[in-house]
């Protein structure tokens, strides 16, 4: 039996990359610089880690147009790029709180629905705890926290995805077997960190990780709304996409 569904947050519940995106290019337009990060670039600008890191591996790799404001050396470099980043980081921030990252097609149905119907819900993500508070008060209202009964952030366990850790702690809190629950996720390394945690996996394939594979997922979709069927725009949908994710469970928990 269902008992909970242990949620990824990035790619997962919101597209969060493309907010980050779109923050890095709202910050180069006030600096009048004439770059625009499309997808595709940003696909491959994401194989950086880290967002002064990335805006420097661009200056270096792509060659963009260069404003003389932008310094010619270090350590005024590092200076530069630390303030666009910290300006960058400014515009994220505003667009989380008033609710510009959005929840992915399908989400709020499915919360709601399925904690109306009893079942647990929990996060498993390696953001920090402030970042996916502010997501979930600015996307569900202030009351949203109150439907998720733990939140297992990246900054309480020591290994983060693709390693089990975030996944065993929220299993843990919750005093659960992994075979009671099922774990939502758009990445290959969250589906290898859920899967290391032995949970069935049901993926949402999110813009950056649509190329990805996942083998060993109960199945992938482009959305939990493709999941409803005909009800994806009624109010029942978060009931189909609930009885969906029921089914794979049974079909798919027999560790
Ligand atoms: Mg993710």
């Amino acid at each position: 039996m269902l008992k909970a569904l242990i949620f990824d947050v990035d790619g997962t519940l919101s597209e969060t990359e493309e907010t980050h995106r779109s923050a890095f290019n709202q910050a180069f337009d006030e600096l009048e610089l004439g770059w625009n990060w499309d997808q595709p670039l940003y696909g491959k600008l994401l194989d950086v880690t880290g967002g002064k890191e990335r805006i420097r591996h661009y200056l270096e790799a792509y060659s963009p147009r260069r404003i003389p404001e932008i310094p010619a050396s270090e350590p005024q470099l590092a200076d530069w790029i630390a303030a666009l980043h910290a300006r960058k980081t400014t515009i994220y921030n505003a667009m989380i709180d008033t609710g510009a990252a959005g929840l992915r097609p399908g989400v709020e149905a499915l919360l709601r629905h399925a904690h109306n119907a009893g079942i647990r819900l929990a996060i498993a993500t390696t953001t920090s705890l402030p970042n996916v508070e502010s997501l979930i008060r600015s996307t569900l209202g202030m009351h949203g926290l109150e439907l998720f009964e733990t939140i297992a952030a990246g900054d309480m366990v020591k290994a983060k995805k693709p390693a089990p850790d975030v996944y065993l702690l929220a299993l843990d809190r919750l005093g659960l077997r992994p075979e009671q629950c099922l774990a939502l996720e758009d990445s290959v390394n969250g589906l290898k960190s859920a899967q290391a945690a032995q949970l069935p996996v049901v993926v949402t394939t999110s813009v950056y990780t649509v190329h990805q594979q996942f083998p060993g997922a109960a199945t992938t979709v482009p959305d939990f709304a493709a999941m409803a069927g005909s009800a994806a725009d009624t109010p029942v949908a978060g009931q189909a996409i609930l009885a969906s994710l029921k089914s794979l469970h049974a079909e798919n928990a027999s560790f």
